[in-house]
């Protein structure tokens, strides 16, 4: 099988299956060699990795993950990919693919049982209508990863490493701030794509921090506070926090913790940094 990562085999394999895109599974598949091979060597993989590729496609960086991985787990949505699929990686023994919707998929149950519990390496060319759910849930679930590498619009990019005071900081910058350090690889034209998608895009690297940069008792907590805070952006900190059911704070409660912290009432959580959210949450707890 020739590799797909260009528009005549792409069209090929397509054509071969009658193969009809479908818009709501945010399916524009890469068919840029270059691109994949940046993406391939940026994610740094070994024989000794275990891969997890969300939504493959007709599996065309799958081919690639395939030979350098010593194993490959690919869940597809669609399952008009999946005899695709079984055509194109037919000649590797390495990959299994799982016909699913990945926010449904119990990862940490796959890395157990196929890696030992070692960390995995998640690498992908996102569909970007779940973008922010996948990346959160993976980082927020504590599933044992080294990097996530993935294709995502440019602008969510942008978000993930923005800081405070402007108006693309939120949780998932907070996320990414918290559990990993990022680094944008490359930006990719729509031209890379078929279909073109309407968005750049940009390839970005997420390694992990075996330890998180700042402290904070319950994690889990914290992030309650954080999407709190910036649920509704025009609202005070104060409010946010106060009329958010899943933290059960007073106000006076939120009062004394922004005054130990040199806050005044009107502070807006789009203000924080990390490291504050961190103390915020250690004072409320
Ligand atoms: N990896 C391929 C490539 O680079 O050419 C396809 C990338 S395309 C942007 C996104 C893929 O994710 C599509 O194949 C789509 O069907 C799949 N997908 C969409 N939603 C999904 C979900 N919830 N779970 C798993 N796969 C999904």
């Amino acid at each position: 099988m020739a590799y797909l990562g260009n528009p005549g085999n792409t069209a090929a394999v397509l054509n071969k299956h009658g193969f009809h895109f479908q818009k709501k599974f945010g399916q524009n598949f890469l068919i840029d060699t270059h691109i994949l091979e940046k993406i391939i060597d940026s994610a740094e993989i070994t024989k000794d990795d275990c891969v997890l590729e969300i939504g493959p496609g007709i599996g065309t960086m799958t081919q690639y993950l395939a030979e350098r991985a010593r194993e490959v787990i690919a869940v597809e949505i669609d399952k008009a990919l999946i005899p695709i699929l079984a055509d194109t990686l037919s000649e590797y023994d390495n990959v299994t693919v799982i016909n699913d919707d990945v926010l449904k998929v119990d990862i940490a149950k796959l890395v157990e049982e196929r890696n030992n519990n070692r960390p995995i390496k998640v690498v992908a060319n996102l569909p970007y209508y779940i973008t922010t759910p996948i990346v959160m849930g993976l980082l927020e679930s504590h599933v044992p990863l080294d990097s996530i590498t993935i294709m995502v619009q440019k602008e969510v990019a942008e978000r993930m490493q923005v800081g405070p005071g402007t108006k693309d900081y939120g949780a998932l910058s907070l996320a990414v701030a918290y559990y990993c350090k990022a680094e944008v690889v490359t930006i990719v034209s729509p031209n890379c794509f078929i279909p073109k998608p309407n968005v750049a895009s940009a390839v970005i690297r997420l390694k992990v921090y075996d330890k998180p940069p700042v402290t904070v008792e319950d994690e889990a907590f914290m992030f309650r506070i954080i999407r709190a805070s910036f649920q509704q952006r025009r609202k005070t900190l104060v409010n946010g926090l106060t009329h958010a059911a899943d933290l059960n704070v007073s106000k006076d409660q939120v009062l004394e913790a922004l005054e130990a912290m040199g806050k005044s009432e009107s502070v807006r959580g789009e203000t924080f940094t990390l490291e504050e959210f961190a103390r915020l949450s250690d004072l409320l707890k």
